[in-house]
């Protein structure tokens, strides 16, 4: 099962009696925190056992459903407490002072017509939530094969989550070959059937420059606060988290017009295996090329085009940036833009490095019988996946190609 959370603002402030039960189930979860942290236990099933008794009598017309759920939020409170402390990391007694609360699906009823939310209070009392609903939202709501999942609700809004069956993957009829930079996908499309083979691109030079951004005024915060510790730490708790949304964004551009045109030519994405590499660098360098970005693009994608049902391939990348796709020649450097090889063959750096994720791909059975001639990329036309300026590709057939000097 897939599931997917989506966030809806609601149209109106919270009515008074929802605003109350937020601060009831605050209050179950944080008495049911204790008892687990008392007992020693942490499934929802055992703090069940242990406290529902007592907690239908200090609660006596909350609506059953919200009390179990109350165990289960305090359930993963107390896991998570629980891996900290084992951990060895330093933690307070967990209470969780943010209003909120979780209802299962058929603790709620959603109009997915209007986008009313029927809401069980106690016994006998219900209140009417009216989400906003954006064309986005529309996607959802509007798609019979999602079924709904739980329901998390804030004084201020509410997410809902869509569940989907994992689809079946499709048999890719061609392959987009990707290597991940720091500023940009770049990579190879290859259709065997219509014998099309191109160089792709898709841009995101704006991830390097906010991360720089951010880490030049997260330095300047720590000068500034130097005498004062615990603000220092919370602006830059801010920084980091505004970065990280900032950027999420636009990953997630790139991800959905990366996988648009994967869907649209049913094509298999071949990615290098980011995992376990590590840099050798100085501080500095290590930072401007850290290399969080790419692993969560990497996620990003994979998560995306497995709900679209689009298949993925992980390759092992050692030696693609160094080697000769033509010959096969492994050179030391792996400098400058251009890849040059003795034997004539040369390719934009990037370019290269995907072809031989293609390669290592082919020979690793993943691509089926797909088979590919390197000397068809050493023309200059360049098709953009991505671009920044103009988001998504302006042609979603993908059949003409933008002319560009590589
Ligand atoms: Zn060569």
């Amino acid at each position: 099962m897939l599931i997917k959370g989506v966030v809806f603002q609601l149209d109106a402030d919270l009515p008074s009696e929802a605003k109350s039960l937020l601060e009831d189930f605050r209050l179950a979860v944080n008495n049911a925190v204790r008892v687990g942290l008392q007992a020693r236990v942490t499934s929802r099933n055992a703090l069940n056992r242990i406290a529902y008794k007592d907690f239908r009598q200090e609660h006596p017309r909350m609506y059953a459903k919200h009390l179990v759920s109350a165990f289960e939020v305090a359930g993963g409170v107390l896991k998570n407490y629980r891996r900290r402390v084992r951990k060895g990391v330093a933690c307070k007694v967990p209470y969780v002072k943010r209003l909120m609360m979780k209802a299962e699906n058929q603790a709620y009823k959603l109009d997915r017509e209007s986008g009313t939310i029927d809401f069980p209070i106690k016994a006998g009392c219900h209140v009417k939530l009216n989400l906003v609903v954006s064309q986005y939202h529309r996607k959802y709501m509007d798609d019979p094969t999602l079924s709904l999942g739980s329901l998390t609700l804030f004084s201020d809004r509410v997410i809902i989550t869509f569940r989907k069956c994992v689809p079946a993957l499709y048999i890719p009829a061609s392959v987009l070959s990707l290597d991940t930079n720091e500023r940009s996908l770049d990579g190879v499309f290859v259709d065997s059937d219509s014998e099309a083979s191109v160089s792709v691109k898709a841009e995101f030079p704006d991830v390097a420059i906010i991360q720089q951004r951010h880490h030049d005024r997260r330095r300047r915060l720590q000068k500034k606060k130097a005498h004062d510790r615990r603000t220092a730490r919370n602006l830059c708790k801010r920084e980091g988290t505004r970065e990280h949304h900032r950027i999420e964004y636009r990953l997630h551009q790139v991800a959905d017009a990366v996988l648009s045109f994967a869907e649209d030519k049913k094509s298999a994405v071949v990615l290098e295996d980011l995992t376990g590499i590590r840099y050798k660098r100085g501080k500095d360098m290590n930072r401007r090329l850290s290399l969080w970005p790419r692993r969560k693009l990497h996620s990003i994608i994979e998560y995306k085009a497995q709900w679209r049902g689009v298949p993925v391939f992980k390759v092992d990348p050692r030696n693609s940036s160094r080697k000769c796709p033509a010959c096969g020649r492994i050179q030391d450097s792996r400098m400058g833009a251009e890849f040059v090889c003795d034997c004539g063959w040369h390719l934009d750096r990037h370019i290269n490095a995907s072809l031989n994720l293609l390669q290592t791909a082919i020979s690793n059975g993943m691509a089926g019988g797909l088979r590919f001639d390197p000397g068809a990329f050493q023309h200059d036309v360049m098709m953009i996946l991505y671009d920044p300026v103009r988001g998504a590709r302006s042609e979603p057939n993908g059949t003409s190609c933008i002319g560009e000097v590589a």
